[in-house]
């Protein structure tokens, strides 16, 4: 995670209220010079100040038709901001707000340690006919590595169909850098537990033997996001005990076991729809990122809808841009002095795109 250090003067002291004021004033003055997207995990006062909000896929999509804009603002993450830039059409200039705003399931997969366990599974299945695939929450260095060996990203609204084309076509398919969506997808697909493998990168050759390698069909990095790996199959019997109305539905980042006992789980775009469709006087747990669980609620007033897990906090990372951070960006935009550019430099620019973009054919 990289590290911004604090505000100058005066945007530490400035009110809510003025901060506000002062980037509502700065995006009339900038006009369609600059764009503002907010991930659905952003808090309220950002997305409301955004000019587009979506899901990791829309912003991604967004990103690559979108060249009117001198300048693109990205409230959400650093992988994000990285994918904005090399999917842009034109000169833009991507800003994240604060640095700092990373992500610990990105984090998870560094590229050096993938290319290594990359050589070792070579080795120990004795082939290569091993498709990678990397969810989109990794680095741009990561999504290089897939594209160098003829693989693919995938977003956990299309991770159905990219993981099903590879299983089609390929023996194996390794899945970064999050177990729990490679397990629940591969599974949903009809792959049996006793054909996956979880390959650990702090052990030597991932904590597995050659033969543990028999029959795979799936390998599993090690890796997850701390956020949905706080909710818990007790927490659904508690809620289901309590008041059996509630629907539970959990993104594919939770535990299979979380999954498995969900009456329905799916990306953050598949979880808004069918909470804004269902019927009014409807109750629903859900198993995401608190920030968009609010959100979801106050948009469907006409239902109940809560956090699985009563105690849950917000992504810290996402949490970072707040109303001092996007005013200071817009500021120094609006200077001629941008700060916090993302910008992704060859070969690993030319080869995510690659596998950005064959993700976008397939979707
Ligand atoms: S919610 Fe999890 S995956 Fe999403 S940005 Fe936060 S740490 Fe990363």
């Amino acid at each position: 995670m990289l590290y911004q250090g604090p505000l100058p003067a005066p945007y530490p002291t400035l009110t809510d209220d003025e901060l506000v004021e002062r980037i509502q004033k700065l995006k009339q003055e900038l006009g369609s010079q600059c764009v503002i997207l907010a991930h659905h995990y952003q808090r309220p006062e950002i997305v409301a100040l955004s000019d587009y909000r979506g899901d990791s896929l829309q912003l991604a999509r967004f990103a690559a038709q979108n060249s009117q804009s001198q300048y693109v603002v990205f409230c959400g993450v650093h992988f994000m901001a990285e994918t904005a830039d090399i999917l842009k059409t034109g000169q833009q200039v991507v800003v994240l707000p604060d640095l700092g705003a990373g992500c610990d399931l990105a984090d998870a997969a560094d590229a050096d340690d993938v290319a290594m366990a990359w050589d070792d599974a070579v080795g120990m299945l004795g082939h290569d006919d091993i498709m990678p695939i990397t969810y989109v929450n990794s680095t741009a260095a990561l999504k290089s590595f897939v594209a160098s060996h003829h693989g693919v990203v995938c977003t956990s609204s299309n991770a159905d169909k990219i993981v099903n084309y590879a299983l089609k076509n390929h023996k194996v398919l390794f899945f970064y850098p999050d177990e729990h969506l490679g397990r629940n997808t591969s599974k949903k697909l009809g792959v049996p537990l006793s054909q996956m493998r979880l390959w650990d990168p702090k052990k030597p050759q991932g904590g597995l033997l050659p033969s543990d390698l028999e029959n795979v069909r799936v390998l599993l990095w090690k890796g997850c996001c701390p956020v949905h790996q706080m909710f818990t199959v007790k927490q659904i019997d508690h809620i289901r005990t309590k008041d059996p109305e509630f629907k539970i539905i959990s993104h594919p980042e939770c535990s299979m076991e979380v999954v498995d006992k969900s009456d329905m789980s799916g990306s953050t775009d598949f979880i808004v729809r069918t909470i804004a469709q269902s019927s009014p006087g409807s109750k629903w747990a859900v198993g995401t990122e608190l920030n968009l669980v609010n959100r979801i609620a106050k948009e469907n007033s006409d239902k109940t809808v809560v956090s699985l897990n009563p105690f849950m906090c917000l992504c810290g990372t996402m949490n970072r841009i707040d109303l001092k951070h996007l005013c200071w960006a817009l500021d120094q935009i609006k200077l001629g002095t941008p700060q916090n550019v993302i910008s992704v430099g060859d070969p690993d620019r030319s080869l995510a795109k690659k596998a950005l973009s064959r993700m976008l054919e397939m979707s």
